[in-house]
Parts: structure tokens; C-alpha cells; sequence
């Protein structure tokens, strides 16, 4: 097969919900991928912060085939040995709590927005996010996020979310109401343009949650795994959330979504109230829990500073010579370059 006939049989056979490029990857290895015509690239798309570890990282791939001769999936209803190693690491990295396991962001995200509803019911109900936000494309996470354009054509979007802009301390005090049970927020606005949360600006969210006991839930699922430089972004403004929510780099490459609660909370999904038929699988375990022992034994989150560092210098030097750099934001290697273009899809094909 050539890249042409992989193309007719999407076209032929699999629902067009993507905008694709005419490259049909076959290999990865590290920072490098190849195509179905043997052609190598240098990835600057490692999948929508997927494979923050490089591709087949070769710990991920041990693990992986280590596991597969073992077993591959054990129902919730029985323990398997891998799921609670990598809670616990979690947790190490974390706060104290407990985790529940998914299989994506949006599922993640989904399990955060039961447990403050279960937690807040039935007189609080209200979650706030933020305009430019994006946390998942099912039909409770898209009506968390913040964009007008995931939501459209969906009606009816369920009750329960308000949205405040990012980054404004008052619009957010305004917002909070006696319904309100949450807020959920990312640190850096991934999807929404690598828009950085103000440290002063997440301390007062954090100290409004915590005077009116309302959940302080942060999105994870980018920001998570070294990315930012810290294993989790939250550790950049000295604050310990009621909920995280973690997904993508953190499989390695396999689909994983992980909703991670402090002690407080640790009671409030109870047996039969929430559930995933592969969560926490051994092969899936198998695969974050490498993952954390790879960024530990190749000093991958050291490494993310020095590189992000590195990075952002170069870009700063293009932006002189540039112009059409109009600023550079981000923290470490999650970096963001807005162009003075009103679309960058011209600069990206040329690159
Ligand atoms: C990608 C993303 C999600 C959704 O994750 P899926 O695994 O695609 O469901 C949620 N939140 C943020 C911040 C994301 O970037």
C-alpha cells in the first residue's frame, strides 16, 4: 500500500471528523517518524501531547511486551497488580488522595464533573470554567469548554456550567454563587492558545474555593507528565488542588485518563456511582507507570527546563528578525507563537 490507497480507504470507510495531512505514518522512534514510503521526519507533532516521551520510548515498549505475555485486561471487579502501583505513584506526585482510572481526557474530565455534582447535590450544582478553555468533546466536557465552536449544532448542551473570562480575578468572585460546587481550569490553556494562568490570579481563585467550599478542579490533561517543567503544572502556584485531571503524555502512547482527588473528597464516588470498563487496565497501568520511570531515570523534566529554555531564547532571536512573531508564551517545553496573521496555516504548511 502507498499513501494513496491508506487515503481511499478512509475516504471510503472511516467518518471524515479530521483535517489530514497526506502522510500515513508507519514507525516512530524517539523525536523521528517515518512514512509508509520509508521517508523520515523530525516530529514536531508528537499527537496532540501524546508522546511527550518521544515515540516507542524503548522503557514503555519493554513494559508493554512484558505485560502483554502476562495479561491484558482484568475486570474492576477483581484487583490486578499494576493499577495500584501506579496510583500510588500518581498520588506521590500529587497530594494525598485516591485516583480513579479512564481512558481519556474527556472521560477524566467527566468523572471530575460527577464527583463535584455527587459532592455539591442537590443544592449546588453550578461548575464555572473559562472562555477559551477546552476540556473534551463529549457532550458534558464540551459544554465546560469555553468555545462556541465545539458546542454548535449539539443542543441541547446540559444545565449547570458558567463561564467566566480567564485570567480576571473579579469576573470569577462575580461569578460564584451560593449554587456554585466548582471550578474547573487549566493552568496553561492548551487547545485555547498556550494562554498562561497568572500565579496572583490562581491564588485568589484558590482562596475564593476554599472560603466557600467550592472545588478547585484544574485540567491536567496537557499540562501534565514534565511538560511545564514540574511533573504536574499545579506545582508552579505553591497550591494543592481538591482535583486534578491528567490524560495524554501520561500513556505513553496507550489511552489513558486519570482523575486524581485529595482525602477530602476520597469518599464521595462510592461503589456503583461511577465506572470504566478498561480503566486501570494491567497493559494500560503498565504503560504510565514506564512512563513516570522513564522522565525519572532520563531526568526528563530537568531536561524540559533546559530545552524550554533553550527554545524560547532561539524564538525570541526569530522574533526580532521576524515580525510577523508577535508574542511567545508558554512555560518550558509547552510553548505557544502567535503569529500576526489572522490564520497560521500558510507558515505551518511551509515549515
Ligand atoms: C485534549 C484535552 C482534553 C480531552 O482529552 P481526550 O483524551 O481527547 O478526551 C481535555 N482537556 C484538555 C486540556 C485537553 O487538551
Amino acid at each position: 500500500m502507498n499513501t494513496n490507497d491508506v487515503k481511499k480507504l478512509y475516504d471510503e470507510y472511516v467518518l471524515s471528523t479530521y483535517f489530514r495531512q497526506d502522510l500515513c505514518l508507519v514507525k516512530g522512534k524517539g523525536s523521528w517518524v517515518e512514512d509508509i514510503d520509508g521517508k523520515k521526519y523530525l516530529d514536531f507533532f508528537p499527537g496532540w501531547v501524546v508522546s511527550g516521551i518521544g515515540h516507542c520510548h524503548p522503557l514503555v515498549t519493554k513494559r508493554l511486551k512484558e505485560q502483554l505475555s502476562k495479561i491484558m485486561h482484568v475486570s474492576n471487579n477483581f484487583y490486578n497488580e499494576v493499577q495500584p502501583l501506579l496510583a500510588k505513584k500518581i498520588i506521590e506526585y500529587s497530594f494525598p488522595g485516591k485516583v480513579f482510572f479512564a481512558n481519556s481526557g474527556a472521560e477524566a474530565n467527566e468523572a471530575a464533573i460527577k464527583l463535584a455534582r455527587k459532592y455539591g447535590n442537590p443544592a449546588r450544582n453550578e461548575i464555572i470554567t473559562m472562555t477559551g478553555s477546552f476540556h473534551g468533546r463529549t457532550i458534558a466536557t464540551i459544554t465546560a469548554t469555553g468555545q462556541d465552536k465545539v458546542q454548535k449544532g449539539f443542543d441541547p448542551l446540559p444545565e449547570g456550567f458558567k463561564y467566566v473570562p480567564f485570567n480576571d480575578i473579579e469576573a470569577f468572585r462575580n461569578a460564584v454563587s451560593f449554587k456554585t460546587i466548582a471550578v474547573l481550569l487549566e493552568f496553561i490553556q492548551g487547545e485555547g492558545g498556550i494562554n498562561v494562568a497568572g500565579e496572583e490570579y490562581i491564588r485568589a481563585v484558590y482562596d475564593i474555593c476554599k472560603s466557600k467550599d467550592v472545588l478547585f478542579m484544574a485540567d491536567e490533561v496537557q499540562t501534565c507528565m514534565g511538560r511545564t517543567g514540574e511533573m504536574f503544572a499545579f506545582k508552579h502556584y505553591g497550591i494543592e488542588p481538591d482535583a486534578i485531571t491528567l490524560a495524554k503524555s501520561l500513556g505513553g502512547g496507550v489511552p489513558i485518563g486519570v482523575l486524581v482527588v485529595g482525602n477530602k473528597y476520597k469518599d464521595v464516588l462510592t461503589p456503583g456511582t461511577h465506572a470504566s470498563t478498561f480503566g486501570g487496565s494491567p497493559f494500560i497501568s503498565a504503560a504510565a507507570l514506564a512512563v513516570f520511570e522513564a522522565i525519572e531515570k532520563d531526568c526528563l523534566i530537568d531536561n524540559a527546563r533546559k530545552m524550554g529554555k533553550y527554545i524560547a531564547k532561539k524564538l525570541e532571536s526569530l522574533k526580532l528578525k521576524y515580525p510577523v512573531i508577535k508574542t511567545i508564551r508558554g512555560k518550558a517545553l509547552m510553548i505557544g507563537v502567535e503569529l500576526a496573521l489572522p490564520d497560521a496555516s500558510s507558515v505551518a504548511a511551509e515549515c
